[in-house]
């Protein structure tokens, strides 16, 4: 499934963060290290960002590699806060721009790496696809971010087989969770990468166990257990 990335600290370029690591979100696209489900992530991308409090987006269905819009404008933009994600389309999911993470809802961005039976979601006026993350990522929205893993729980509770990894940041945190996929955190000194797979080989990189709700603030990490946990 997708990859995503998420960054909170000093403000760094977009392009630091997915074009100049060696393994960065740009090579995941085509050759992801760690990805268990589906071979590559070339169904689209996006780039999400606080610009201040405001959170802003750019978002493609084509492949992330073959993007030099996005190669020349990286290191211009800038910000403390990031969501990004490279998407392998579940089958039967439309391919285009609104069902590609980062989604929003003017506060959020979010990003989910995984994939949910639609059947057990609530119809949602207000998911931007009918994509199974789009409608996920409108529950979570609506239920309110504070009860991100609440809803977790539930959602993998009514599909067994969903894997629901949920990447959100509002500009001052990142919340994530890991169910069913990878996640790892780089501390640095200047602020805190999670990922779904390290973008490089250092070894401060940690894997975040399965079933864990992660929040990153300037204060640091924490990791709680999501219930239900085996
Ligand atoms: N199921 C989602 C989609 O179709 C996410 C897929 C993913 O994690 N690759 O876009």
């Amino acid at each position: 499934m997708c990859r995503h990335l998420g960054w909170l600290g000093r403000e760094v370029s977009v392009a630091s963060l997915i074009y100049d690591p060696p393994s960065g979100l740009a090579v995941q696209s085509y050759a992801p290290r760690r990805q268990r489900h589906g071979l590559m992530n070339a169904d689209g991308w996006g780039v999400g960002f606080f610009d201040g409090p405001v959170p802003r987006r750019w978002r493609s269905a084509a492949p992330l590699w073959g993007d030099a819009s996005l190669a020349s404008v990286a290191p211009a933009l800038r910000s403390h806060c990031v969501v990004a994600a490279v998407r392998s389309a579940t089958v039967g999911m439309a391919i285009e721009a609104s069902a590609t993470a980062p989604f929003s809802d003017g506060g959020w961005l979010l990003s989910h790496n995984g994939v949910v039976d639609r059947a057990v979601l609530p119809a949602s006026r207000t998911a931007e696809s009918t994509c199974d993350s789009a409608m996920l990522a409108a529950l979570i929205f609506d239920r309110g971010l504070h009860r991100l893993g609440e809803t977790i729980v539930e959602v993998g509770t009514a599909d067994p087989g969903a894997r629901l990894n949920v990447l959100a940041g509002d500009g001052t945190r990142l919340l994530a969770t890991t169910w069913g996929d990878t996640l790892s955190v780089l501390t640095r000194p200047d602020g805190v990468v999670l990922a779904s797979e390290p973008y490089d080989d250092d070894n401060a990189w940690q894997d975040v166990p399965d079933r864990r709700l992660v929040e990153v603030t300037a204060a640091g990490v924490g990791f709680t257990p999501l219930e239900g946990s085996r």
